[in-house]
């Protein structure tokens, strides 16, 4: 089958990106192609890629958006296929997508009410050449294009909301109704009204024909309290429409074969220097496993609870390496852990793509104890470099790593290390399963063959998707 699907966000990789969103939104449309589905990206113009679009040819001219004119310039960037709102009032801007270097923009609803303003239009009516048979909206800045599609006409056009951050739901106050194009008869708790106000997430939640997020497990925990931030009610009422689809990751990017010694599945010499080499780097000799932290420190990551269980770690035979920034706190906590544990612990603040690359593929084990975690993108890295995930067990973490225990041992079928309640406990207890299962050399090949050949690419997502908008548009 196939068809045309129109996608709309604020971030696109390579043109730009705050978080995994923008990886999503760039890696999709090549990976639906090989399925037969055509996707545009509508972003933005910011300042930076106004530059870059100012000569492609005009494909949608609208004249009254918010106090100025849009116009839609279409093009392709790093293989995406995109149409860029060329609206300066809106967006030739200092500062990233949503702020200023002086503050986040009072007008972000309008701004984005205006993307997706442009997003309703362009399915509903479709341009000179193509016309899309769905539109798929990415987080509250595009929420409102499913509802524009519901309340101003679909023109038998299908919806896609899907949620890459619930904590971002995009609250205006109640007055705004009018100004946001938005009917009053909708002012509602089933339908628009939040808190009070209008939230464009829950806009697209309560519009669209399907809700996605980025992992089963996730779209399962974001009907209870815990998790949905206010939002599970209205999620688990449309329970039957919402589903999971796992993020993938770029598998030529992060790959041992272009690792430096390269290595694979068959010959695992060039991780043993990668190893070497990192632990020299760092003033390290770890007798047991060598663990890896790479990420933001912060509550949500559970990079709290490493101070409690690093010191028995390290007693019993582990060694760390901590790469990451955020909380002032925990960064100050991984310092401490270094100083404390000299030649078995390390800590590097700052963000290093390369270097990351080379902790991924030198380390015996990633650890990623997070309270919650939609999808999560360290563990797939751990895997495809045979660095075994200790992972707790929420959202993609629980739907991407096999933990070992009696069951999955002696099916064979383990590719690291889960637990769960997220606390010291239950985190120090599969670190020591980490320690056991690294003395033992079988094993310890075993679970690292199993990691390696555990699909992480693009091409299940891709075609997860392509099945939900066959079903749509069957
Ligand atoms: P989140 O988006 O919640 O931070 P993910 O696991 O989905 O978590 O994605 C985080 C991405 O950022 C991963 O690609 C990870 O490797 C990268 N990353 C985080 N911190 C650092 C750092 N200090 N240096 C290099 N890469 C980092």
């Amino acid at each position: 089958m196939g068809g045309r699907v129109l996608s709309v966000a604020s971030e696109c990789v390579p043109l730009v990106k705050t978080g995994g969103l923008a990886d999503v939104v760039g890696a999709l449309p090549a990976a639906l192609a090989k399925v037969g589905w055509d996707m545009r990206a509508l972003l933005p113009a910011y300042r930076a890629l106004r530059v870059q679009a100012k000569d492609w040819p005009v494909v949608w001219d609208e004249a009254d958006l918010w106090g100025g004119p849009g116009k839609v310039r279409a093009g392709e960037i790093g293989g995406v296929s995109l149409l860029l709102l060329d609206a300066p009032h809106l967006y030739d801007r200092d500062g990233g997508p949503y702020s200023a270097p002086t503050g986040e923009h009072p007008d972000n609803a309008i701004r984005f009410a205006a993307l997706s303003w442009i997003a309703a239009r362009i399915a509903r009516e479709g341009l000179t050449d193509w016309k899309p048979d769905i539109l798929h909206a990415h987080d509250w800045q595009a929420g409102f294009a499913p509802a524009y599609l519901a309340y101003h006409g679909n023109g038998g056009v299908k919806s896609v909301m899907t949620i890459h951050n619930i904590a971002f739901q995009g609250w205006s106050p109640a007055h705004m109704l009018g100004v946001l194009r938005l009917p009053g008869h909708a002012f509602h708790p089933e339908a628009l009204e939040y808190y009070g106000g209008i939230s464009s997430l829950k806009a697209g939640l309560v519009t669209a024909d399907r809700v996605t997020t980025v992992s089963p497990s996730y779209a399962a925990e974001l009907m209870r309290p815990e998790f949905g931030m206010g939002l599970q009610g209205v999620i688990a009422a449309r329970a039957a429409l919402v589903s999971g689809i796992l993020n993938g990751v770029d598998t030529e990017l992060w790959s041992p074969a272009n690792a430096d010694p390269p290595f694979g599945p068959k010959s695992m010499a060039g991780k043993a220097t990668a190893r070497a080499r990192i632990c020299a780097e760092f003033g390290l000799d770890v007798p047991g496993p060598l663990a890896i932290v790479v990420s933001r420190l912060t509550d949500q990551k559970g990079i709290d609870l490493l101070p409690a269980v690093v010191p028995d770690f390290v007693l019993g035979g582990g060694g760390l390496i901590v790469l990451g920034s955020g909380d002032p706190g925990m960064e100050g906590a991984m310092r401490n852990l270094a100083a404390r544990f000299p030649g078995r612990v390390a800590v590097r603040i700052g963000y290093d793509e390369a270097l990351s690359q080379r902790l991924f593929a030198g380390a015996d084990a990633v650890l990623v104890p997070s309270r919650f975690e939609p999808c999560g993108l360290t563990q797939m890295y751990g895997l495809r470099y045979g660095t075994l995930p200790v992972v707790s067990m929420v959202g993609g973490l629980a739907d991407t790593v096999i933990g070992v225990n009696p069951a999955t041992l002696a099916a064979g079928a383990a590719t690291g290390f889960s637990f769960h309640p997220v606390d010291a406990l239950a985190f120090s207890r599969a670190l020591g399963q980490l320690v056991e299962c690294h003395r033992q050399p079988k094993l310890w090949a075993k679970l690292r063959a199993n990691a390696m050949a555990h699909p992480v690419g693009w091409e299940t997502s891709a075609s997860a998707y392509a099945s939900l908008y066959e079903g749509l548009t069957a």
